[in-house]
């Protein structure tokens, strides 16, 4: 029996932006403030809130088995140095016919598509484990074509890409159905 996941944890991961730092200043708002004002990043494992500034030839993809208050499978695509990132309630699926709801959250640093560990307490505690990585593509674009394609289906609310990892291989799309609550759904291509 799946586990049924109720929103309620999963959407306090998408409250929106603290623009104050923990000293109560103003800081200038970056692409990773968001996940800087969730955490306390003096006391949790994960990585610094910082943009990388890889230019690599491919670009990474990760999903990560989140074992918090609910268990979830958080999907990652590197997109312009930070991972724009899905909580997704239910494991992935290679199979046409199953749509998985997936929750845009904020941006991680790029760093950490790597990360594997257990946050001891506060926002996301719990185990995150690897659950399947690997490199990610648009059609038969290159790596800056392709961030660019994510960037305007993003905008635009539906994209698709070709994951090339371990368990999931193949062309999978997003599309939002639910714009105020950031609700997506992941859908896998049938094959040709
Ligand atoms: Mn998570």
């Amino acid at each position: 029996m799946m586990q049924e996941v109720c929103c309620s944890t999963i959407e306090t991961e998408i409250l929106p932006m603290n623009p104050k730092t923990a000293q109560g200043k103003k800081a200038k708002p970056t692409r990773l403030s968001a996940y800087k004002a969730k955490r306390n990043l003096k006391t949790s494992p994960e990585p610094p809130a910082k943009i990388g500034k890889k230019k690599g030839a491919s670009l990474a993809f990760v999903v990560q088995e989140h074992h918090a208050k609910h268990l979830h499978y958080d999907l990652r695509l590197e997109v312009k140095g930070v991972l724009k990132s899905w909580a997704i309630p239910k494991k992935p699926s290679m199979s046409s016919a199953i749509k998985r709801l997936a929750i845009l959250v904020e941006d991680h640093p790029y760093e950490y598509k790597d990360f594997e560990g257990t946050i001891p307490s506060g926002y996301g505690a719990g185990t995150v484990t690897i659950w399947d990585s690997g490199t990610y593509s648009v059609d038969d674009l290159d790596a800056r074509e392709s961030e660019n394609s994510v960037i305007r289906g993003l905008k635009k609310g539906a994209f698709h890409f070709s994951l090339h990892g371990k368990k999931l291989k193949g062309v999978f799309s997003l599309v939002r159905f639910k714009e105020e609550k950031n609700e997506w759904l992941l859908i896998k291509k049938k094959k040709d």
